[in-house]
């Protein structure tokens, strides 16, 4: 394996920091605060090429490698996590399932919009009673005609709010087979579908995490994505290379972490001294780094393999393990570092601390990414 970056990958990476430093940086917070959606950012990010990273050249994007993908998260992610997010769903899940299971025509209508973020695309698999379970889902589907009739609620999609088409998954209202989903791309302006909650939640707040809810919501029927009761194959696939996003996305939070404990530490004076002249700051700060370091390398190895068109779900579910519990303990470490001013609103590590938490919960919990790992090695 190369650890080494090609010249394109450096050039990327320094691009997307250079605009996360100079466009992100300075409004990131107040989105945050005010909760607002980074609808503009979203465009420039766009006007830079990037929300076609899993779009291929004929329909418009740029069909970049994983690993690149995963710099890109990474860099996005150290300033904005809420957009690392938004951008992470889009391009690893809505345009990356398209590209992969979509007709023609479908590719036809949705990617081009999506590289130029006149679509912005969400990921609706989870409901109120199936999260990790996610088989157990009750949003049903039935065939009229050239029409799918969709009925139920689904929660906690990203960007639900300002989203303009969903890869959403239900099941046949008479299926025999239980457990078969199948996935559907809904456009927002559905006859029947309404946005009807958006979550409160601990972090990530510029990310409009939202209730969609169906009642007799209608489709056409060539929006189904690939065949009826192959829903289940699609969404495991697509999250097993999406998790790679997620580990990149906790890297890129867990730098910034390391980054303002370290500038902290070495600006705060205690009995005299800067607190990093303290040892346990400093092995705090040495086991944070050596844990950013696995993190990105196992989230490397993970968009490496999926490069080399080689299986990579167990590499996948070991990265988004691994990163986003490692994340968690930077964060806190950090957070310790900075005392009492790291409980405070005013510096950016409260944000960082409560942005980290959900890290081990979406796209599959810590405990569903060990079953997943254990599942290849006792097979
Ligand atoms: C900020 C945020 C954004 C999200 N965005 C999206 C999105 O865009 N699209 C989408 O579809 N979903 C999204 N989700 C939902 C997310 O994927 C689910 O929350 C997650 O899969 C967990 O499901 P749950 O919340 O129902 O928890 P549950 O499945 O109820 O789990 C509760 C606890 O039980 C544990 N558990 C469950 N089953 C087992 C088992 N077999 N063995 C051991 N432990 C187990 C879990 O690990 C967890 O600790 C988002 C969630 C959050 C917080």
């Amino acid at each position: 394996m190369n650890f080494k970056l090609n010249e394109e990958q450096k050039m990327l990476k320094e691009m997307v920091r250079h605009f996360a430093e100079n466009e992100i940086s300075p409004v990131a917070k107040e989105l945050e605060q005010k909760r607002e959606f980074p609808s503009t950012l979203i465009k420039k990010l766009a006007e830079l090429g990037l929300m076609g990273m899993s779009v291929p050249e004929k329909y418009g994007g740029s069909e970049t490698d994983s690993l690149s993908v995963s710099l890109v998260i990474e860099e996005i992610s150290r300033v904005s996590p809420s957009l690392a997010v938004i951008f992470s769903v889009h391009s690893s899940l809505f345009c990356y399932s398209i590209s992969k299971f979509g007709t023609e025509e479908q590719k036809r209508k949705y990617l081009p919009k999506a590289a130029e973020a006149k679509i912005l695309g969400a990921f609706s698999l989870s409901e109120s009673e199936a999260g990790s379970d996610a088989t157990a889902l009750k949003t049903s589907f039935v065939k009229k005609g050239d029409k799918y009739i969709l009925n139920g609620i689904k929660t906690w999609v990203t960007s639900g709010k300002n989203a303009n088409a969903f890869i959403l998954f239900a099941k046949h209202k008479t299926a025999s087979e239980k457990r078969k989903l199948s996935a559907f791309i809904v456009d927002k302006d559905s006859p029947g579908l309404k946005i009807t909650k958006v979550e409160d939640k601990m972090g990530l707040h510029s990310s409009m995490t939202s209730e969609i809810t169906l009642e007799d919501c209608e489709i056409p029927s060539s929006n189904i994505l690939g065949n009826e009761g192959q829903g289940t194959k699609i969404a495991f696939h697509c999250l097993d290379y999406s998790r790679i996003g997620i580990a990149s996305q906790s890297v890129g939070l867990a730098s910034r972490c390391l980054e303002e404990a370290i500038k902290y530490s070495t600006q705060r004076q205690a009995f005299g001294k800067n607190i990093s002249s303290f040892q346990t700051i400093q092995f705090k700060i040495a086991d944070m780094s050596t844990q950013l370091d696995a993190s990105r390398l196992l989230a490397y190895r993970a968009a490496y393999l999926a490069d080399q068109g080689q299986p990579f779900s167990k590499e996948s579910a070991m990265a988004k393990l691994f990163a986003s519990e490692a994340a968690n303990k930077i964060a806190y470490e950090a957070l310790q570092i900075h005392g009492g001013y790291g409980y405070s609103k005013e510096f950016l590590i409260e944000q960082l601390y409560r942005d980290a938490r959900a890290l081990t919960i979406y796209e599959g919990t810590s405990e569903i990414q060990r079953i997943v790992i254990s599942r290849y090695l006792l097979r």
